[in-house]
């Protein structure tokens, strides 16, 4: 499928070091990321993510890929594996471009590793970072561009997301146009995961608390639940949906809005971030 977002300003991979991570909620870690190298590192709002370069155990340097753009993926293949840095998909949840900082918020999931893969490392790579991040830590980033990108004129947005894309919501919203009008759905593990971020007036957020229902759930499922229960009357005809987080959620919020509220196919767009019991490849 052809990619529908919008490219990366520099596709290069920058290093970036830890500047400050702390626990902001119960189950979500901010990571602050900076240094000299970060000035390069241009940040756009919306959702931007990027890939993360981290270091694997027992690795002594972070061996980052030097090409531009789809190449890093072949040089990074042709690495041997135990020299090659884990790689995980991650957005900038608010940037100070004066400082050369970014926060990225990440998810503590505990989800067991997944049993083909060949490093058992507990709640996976991505957030076991989270757990263990201190300043001066070294890390690559490498800039993927935006992918919320209505691509015809629309009268509100829907915005459909589980914890893994809140940071993608909360950063959607504090870019979209002060008059803005929509609903955003997002599902957190616990009431104590919500948080506050500039919100247009004329959007409103629907938090869905999994602890409320079934806190085993996997998650995405309540926040389906409570799009299925969402009555869409009264925003206007042309909506601008976006729905991201665990893949089943995606897809399921894609299909619900397509097979039974009649949104044509265009006017979706949808991301699986995850998959529930599969470690991200890389
Ligand atoms: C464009 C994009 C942007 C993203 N932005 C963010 C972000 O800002 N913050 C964020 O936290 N995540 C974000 N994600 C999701 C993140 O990349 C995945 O959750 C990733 O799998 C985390 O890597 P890991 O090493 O922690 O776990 P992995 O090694 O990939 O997986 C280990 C196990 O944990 C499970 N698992 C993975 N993620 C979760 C989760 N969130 N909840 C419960 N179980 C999980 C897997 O199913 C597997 O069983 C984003 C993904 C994409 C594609």
């Amino acid at each position: 499928m052809a990619y529908k977002g919008r490219k990366a300003v520099d596709p290069h991979v920058v290093l970036a070091e830890v500047v400050n991570a702390k626990r902001i909620t119960p189950n979500m870690v901010r990571v602050t990321l900076g240094g000299e190298e970060f000035a390069r590192f241009t940040p756009t709002g919306y959702d931007q993510w990027f890939r993360l370069f981290l270091p694997r155990a027992g690795q002594d340097m972070l061996r980052l890929p030097t090409r531009a753009s789809g190449l890093w993926y072949a040089e990074y293949l042709a690495t041997p594996k135990p020299r090659r840095p884990w790689v995980r998909n991650y957005t900038v949840r608010s940037a100070r471009p004066d400082l050369n900082e970014i926060d990225v918020d990440f998810v503590l999931h505990a989800s067991p590793a997944d049993p083909a893969a060949d490093d058992a490392h507990g709640s996976g790579p991505g957030a076991g970072f989270a757990e263990a991040a201190d300043r001066g830590m070294r890390v690559g980033v490498l800039d993927q561009g935006v992918t919320y990108n209505p691509r015809h004129a629309h009268d509100w947005t829907l915005l459909v997301a589980d914890e893994s894309g809140l940071p993608a919501v909360a950063g959607i919203c504090e870019s979209l146009p002060k008059d803005a009008r929509g609903v955003a759905v997002v599902e957190v593990p616990t009431a104590g995961d919500r948080q506050e971020f500039r919100t247009p007036s004329g959007v409103e957020l629907r938090w869905v608390v999994r602890s409320d229902a079934d806190p085993h759930a996997v998650p995405g499922q309540a926040a389906l639940t409570a799009l299925r229960g969402l009555d869409l009357a009264g925003y206007g005809p042309e909506v601008y949906a976006f729905a991201i987080g665990e893949s089943a959620l995606a897809t399921g919020a894609r299909r619900h809005l397509v097979g039974e509220r009649g949104v044509p196919k265009t006017h979706v767009d949808f991301v699986g971030y995850w998959r529930h019991g599969r470690s991200s490849p890389g």
